[in-house]
């Protein structure tokens, strides 16, 4: 059986909050993950099916192809593509569900849309320091995913029976994917019970893996084999590695967003690698550059992100952002590097 992750006061706040709402809206980060998006197609799902409410779900920009395949994604609205409309919706929401997200810049563009908006907001996140007001916030940075939240609140509410594979199929996703196919942040054995009761739901969580990580184009591989080949620059007294994909490689590989995705998780494979950084250009904006970080054990991600990348996250995977050239980031990443050359070195 699952702990009790909200009072059962908490139940009873969130149950009459629901009940009480015409209007009920979904959002989650700029480029949604499994995570994000599978959080906001389940969450709408229990809406849906325990309390009849129809919710809408509303992205700040678009998720990667290889998610296309999750039921509902029919009915999510882009902001990026829907401005007007979606600030419409959000302003005249009575009830506002943010998910997947600790601040709310990580929504991008859609920030002021969401923070002008008077409707009450209810937060289900798993990253550290919450910092979204809300009527209440159910944040747990020790959970593997906010779609992991969101199966125990549905749980505990009692909800998980009346559902069916279109709730279970984008949770175990973002289950999946926050925790790369359960390799890590993944040891509480409460993720496996969660899965047992997912699979009674008739979800193929073997198709659900090939959905997602079996999905390349053929540039996609070559864009990967490419840069462990030749752009790859490991430090091995260091235990670390940075690669930098410029828009001149996005473009010779005919990059489309969700590509980049993964790949700074492969040095890792490297015996004792600890840390892995990617630096990417962005295809659109000058002096842009996207930072990803993934470590293994307690080499602090997040620390990193937070001191030199304008960014934050989770302790072995985090990311930020730089407003220079690729070679001034490169600068940076070494800067980077030497004031934790002593934790690297051991
Ligand atoms: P990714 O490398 O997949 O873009 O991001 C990994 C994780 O780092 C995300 O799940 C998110 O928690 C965190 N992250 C990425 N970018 C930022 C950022 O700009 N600020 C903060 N605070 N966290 C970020
Ligand atoms: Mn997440």
């Amino acid at each position: 059986m699952l702990k009790d992750i909200i009072t059962h006061e908490q139940c009873e706040q969130l149950s009459a909050l629901i009940k009480e709402s015409e209007t009920i809206v979904c959002v989650c980060h700029r480029s949604p993950d499994g995570d994000a998006l599978g959080a906001c197609l389940g969450w709408a799902e229990f809406l849906r099916t325990v309390y009849g409410k129809e919710c809408e779900i509303i992205i700040p920009d678009q998720y990667p192809d290889y998610l296309q395949w999750m039921p509902n994604t029919e009915k999510v609205v882009r902001f990026d593509k829907h401005q007007e409309g979606c600030t419409w919706t959000l302003a005249h929401a009575d009830l506002v569900f943010c998910l997947d997200f600790n601040t709310v810049s990580r929504v991008g563009d859609m920030q002021a849309a969401l923070e002008q908006s008077k409707a009450r907001r209810v937060l289900i996140d798993h990253h550290l320091a919450p910092d979204v007001p809300a009527v209440l916030s159910i944040s747990h940075p020790e959970a593997s995913s906010t779609c992991e939240l969101v199966f125990r609140v549905v749980w505990q509410m009692g909800g998980f029976e009346k559902t069916d594979k279109h709730f279970a199929a984008p949770i175990y996703c973002g289950m999946m994917t926050d925790t790369g196919g359960f390799t890590f942040n993944s040891n509480d054995p409460d993720i496996f019970f969660i899965i047992s009761q997912l699979l009674t739901k008739h979800i193929n969580k073997d198709k659900i893996y090939r959905n997602v990580y079996h999905n390349f184009r053929e540039s996609r591989l070559r864009l990967m084999g490419y840069v462990m080949y030749e752009k790859l620059v490991v430090m091995p007294d260091l235990h670390a590695s940075f690669f930098t994909l410029t828009r001149q490689d996005l473009k010779r590989f005919k990059f489309i967003k969700g590509d980049a995705e993964g790949l700074v998780n492969l040095p890792l494979q490297i015996k004792g690698h600890k840390l892995s950084i990617s630096l990417r250009e962005d295809t659109e904006k000058e002096k842009q550059i996207w930072v990803s970080t993934r470590s293994v054990d307690d080499f602090p991600c997040n620390k990193l992100c937070e001191l030199f990348f304008n960014g934050g996250g989770h302790l072995n995977a985090s990311g930020g952002q730089l407003h220079c050239t690729m070679d001034e980031a490169v600068e940076q990443v070494k800067r980077a590097l030497l004031h934790f050359e002593d934790l690297l070195k051991r």
